[in-house]
């Protein structure tokens, strides 16, 4: 998946989280909502001012010590509110501003935890993310043609090594280079330094080449039958596949079932002259 729709899907689950939350049938009963009686205080622990959750604005000082207890109190009625989940999922999902993953709620306590506590634990997930392998190179395939391209660059020789056909082989060189998101054009030795970058080349050797050698494999075009195909150029052995190596197998030119017979209409027919009188 590409970088942009990652941070979209994110976007549009957040949103999705959110109205979770606020659309949940307990949603009035939340232990933070304003008590039905004195509207200052909080429905879940009338000694708390509603708000108690997010603390004084940022204009008034509050000690490290007032600060611990009032996010004890908070997170106490958040443990006995209905919608505690609902609350935790929207607020630790992830939206993006700027360019940069943020907790869809930066600051206070929200479902249960505090924004240090969250903020903790969208880093650790960040960093278990980066250091876990990307399933998309884990394929057979792509672990094949991976470890082949790293020993070897001309197609028939890849495929060999990576043990499928040149077209197959060519196919995942070709999605190698777009999951790593790099250009078409890019050569085997720069991606197989991403590649490396990014842990997919643990423990193998890398053969180098001359730096001119492409990472994609040029396309095998056919103009002319008569002359060899560019696979056959890369490999002479290939030329049994070629038209050219048949050359028992002609085309026939498809006969028309549609059969046309000749017909006259007389409009005028000779009538005999004794028929006639
Ligand atoms: S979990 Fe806490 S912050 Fe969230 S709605 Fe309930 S009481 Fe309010």
């Amino acid at each position: 998946m590409s970088g942009e729709r990652v941070q979209d899907e994110q976007e549009k689950g957040s949103e999705q989280l959110r109205r979770e939350w606020l659309e949940h049938r307990h949603f009035r009963y939340r232990g933070c909502a304003p008590d039905s009686d004195d509207p200052k205080r909080m429905a879940g622990n009338p000694d708390l001012l509603v708000g108690a959750h997010h603390g004084p604005d940022a204009f008034v000082a509050e000690g490290q010590k007032e600060r611990a207890v009032r996010e004890a109190a908070a997170v106490e009625v958040c443990l006995g509110c209905p919608v505690m989940v609902q609350c935790d999922a929207y607020a630790s999902s992830v939206v993006w501003v700027g360019g940069v993953p943020r907790l869809a709620e930066q600051e206070g306590v929200w479902g249960g935890r505090r924004s240090l506590e969250r903020h903790k634990a969208l880093i650790a997930a960040r960093l278990e993310a980066a250091a876990a392998p990307d399933r998309r190179f884990q394929t057979p395939q792509k672990q094949a043609v991976l470890r082949a391209l790293a020993v070897a660059w001309e197609p028939f020789e890849v495929a060999e090594v990576a043990g499928m056909d040149v077209r197959t082989a060519n196919w995942q060189r070709s999605s190698l280079v777009r999951l790593l998101g790099l250009p078409k054009d890019v050569s085997r030795m720069r991606a197989l330094a991403v590649a490396r970058e990014r842990g997919l080349l643990e423990g193998l050797e890398v053969r180098a080449d001359d730096g001119t050698v492409p990472a994609v494999a040029p396309p095998t075009k056919v103009a002319d039958p008569a002359q060899p195909t560019q696979l056959e150029l890369w490999h002479p052995g290939a030329v049994q596949h070629s038209a050219a190596a048949r050359p028992g197998r002609t085309r026939r030119r498809r006969r028309s079932r549609v059969v046309s017979a000749p017909m006259t209409l007389d409009l005028f027919p000779t009538v005999p002259l004794e028929a006639a009188a």
